[in-house]
Parts: structure tokens; C-alpha cells; sequence
């Protein structure tokens, strides 16, 4: 039986979810990284609850750190979830 010629794909294809913007908190200078802003926190976890990474939200290393150490501070005052 002949094999189907199958369509070639590009190995690499673009993931959806990474999109390669600037650091939010490197733009915008007056936004202040705190574990009470449970909005801007919140924005940061996934739907499981873990902390996104830095390749999917485009945080600067200095900022993805501020980040996840105010996640950490508003999941111990059960803002956000643990995962
Ligand atoms: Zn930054």
C-alpha cells in the first residue's frame, strides 16, 4: 500500500501562548508590584494556580522575581491559591 504523502509542517512551529512583548513593569514604571493588588497578582498564575512563566508573560528576570515573591506572600494570606 503507497504511504500517504503527509503535508510538511516547519519543525518549529509558533506556540500561540508566547508572544514576545516587553516587560510590563519595565514599561510602566507606576505600577507597583505588591501582594495586595490581587488583580495585577492574579494575572501572573495560571488556572492551576502556579505562577507563569517568563517566556508566556514577558517579564524581565528583576520583575518575574518581584513577581513570584509577591505571589508567594498573597498565597500565605490565601489571596491566591497553591497549586
Ligand atoms: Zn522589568
Amino acid at each position: 500500500m503507497p504511504r500517504k504523502s503527509v503535508e510538511k509542517r516547519p519543525s518549529r512551529m509558533p506556540n500561540p501562548k508566547i508572544v514576545n512583548k516587553k516587560c510590563a513593569f519595565c514599561q510602566d514604571k507606576d505600577i507597583n508590584i505588591d501582594y495586595k493588588n490581587i488583580d495585577l497578582v492574579s494575572k501572573y498564575v495560571t488556572s492551576k494556580g502556579k505562577i507563569s512563566s517568563r517566556r508566556i508573560n514577558g517579564n524581565c528576570a528583576k520583575h518575574q522575581r518581584k513577581v513570584a515573591k509577591e505571589i508567594d506572600r498573597a498565597r500565605f494570606l490565601a489571596l491566591v491559591p497553591y497549586v
